[in-house]
């Protein structure tokens, strides 16, 4: 089979969005519709121009101006959505999934929503056999998170907000089979839920927080290694960019000096007993 016979052409259509991004690379993201247009200081694109054409299309403006068309990824997506509250950026994103090993089919909990930038790539992670249930105390930012993730991921997923303060418990009714897999936390103390993350989670269940601030992961610490949490660790990421041009190979002028600390635990349970060695294996060569 040739790449191109294995391309699946997906032209553009009436209501979807479409990402536009000019020769400084800015980006610009915009819904398609009948007899729409698209305007900024460097001339009009008519959305006919986009509409059943192919995504990596390059269009002109009628000032002349050179714009490539792409679906945007997720990452585009939230750094272009509607904001209530500060987002975790893409770039801890990756390492949030990994770290808390989101895997499909995963019961999760996430406090606080927010904007729901987290939440997307959690509900992408989890696939339609896993759940999240968010838990918010602000009903606008919940209202912003849902329709955030129904306009990029579409609706029925497997996602509920609900408005309550995670600092006062996880109701059973989240993990009344069992318990929950995963819980993240996006919120200024989450030492006030490790109590409760203990309750709701499975044995081996991870727990993970954002934090900002490395007092706030100090303190965390702290209530972690008094709780059945253990195989604790906090990392940070950094990402440096790269300029390459040519000859001009080099890091960019410019990164994000800090973002947040990820810190993660597993539920260990205490009171389990310690499995004394098998039959054949001897002190000596238990290795
Ligand atoms: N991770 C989100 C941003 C979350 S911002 C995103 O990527 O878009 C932190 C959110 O936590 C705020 O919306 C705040 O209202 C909420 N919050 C703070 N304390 C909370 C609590 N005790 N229970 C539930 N939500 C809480």
């Amino acid at each position: 089979m040739t790449a191109a016979s294995g391309n699946q052409h997906r032209p553009f259509r009436p209501g979807e969005r479409v990402l536009l991004i000019d020769s400084k690379a800015r980006r610009y993201m915009i819904t398609l519709a009948e007899g729409g247009s698209f305007s900024t200081h460097a001339g009009t694109i008519p959305h006919t121009d986009l509409i059943g054409r192919d995504e990596g299309i390059l269009l002109r403006s009628s000032h002349g101006a050179r714009l490539r068309a792409v679906r945007p990824t997720l990452s585009d997506f939230i750094l272009k959505m509607p904001r209530g509250a500060q987002v975790i950026y893409p770039k801890d994103i990756g390492p949030i999934l990994v770290l808390a090993d989101i895997f499909p089919g995963a019961r999760l909990l996430e406090a606080g929503v927010g904007s729901g930038a987290l939440s997307m790539a959690l509900l992408r992670a989890v696939g339609a056999e896993g759940s999240v249930v968010g838990y918010e105390l602000r009903e606008d930012f919940a209202a912003k998170a849902l329709k955030n993730v129904e306009s990029f991921l579409g609706p029925d997923q497997p996602y509920r907000v609900e408005i309550r303060d995670v600092y006062e418990g996880i109701g059973p009714e989240h993990f009344p089979d069992g318990a929950l897999d995963r819980i993240v936390l996006d919120l200024p103390e989450p030492w006030r839920v490790v109590k409760h993350a203990t309750e709701a989670l499975r044995p081996g269940g991870i727990l993970l927080s954002y934090l900002p601030t490395i007092g706030q992961v100090a303190r965390l610490r702290e209530e972690l290694d008094g709780s059945p949490f253990g195989l604790a660790e906090t990392l940070e990421v950094l990402q440096r960019t790269w300029h390459v041009e040519g000859q001009s190979v080099r890091p960019d002028h410019r990164m994000v000096a800090h973002t947040g600390f990820l810190t993660a635990a597993r539920l260990l349970d205490p009171d389990l007993p310690e499995v004394p060695p098998g039959p054949g294996v001897s002190p000596g060569n238990a290795a």
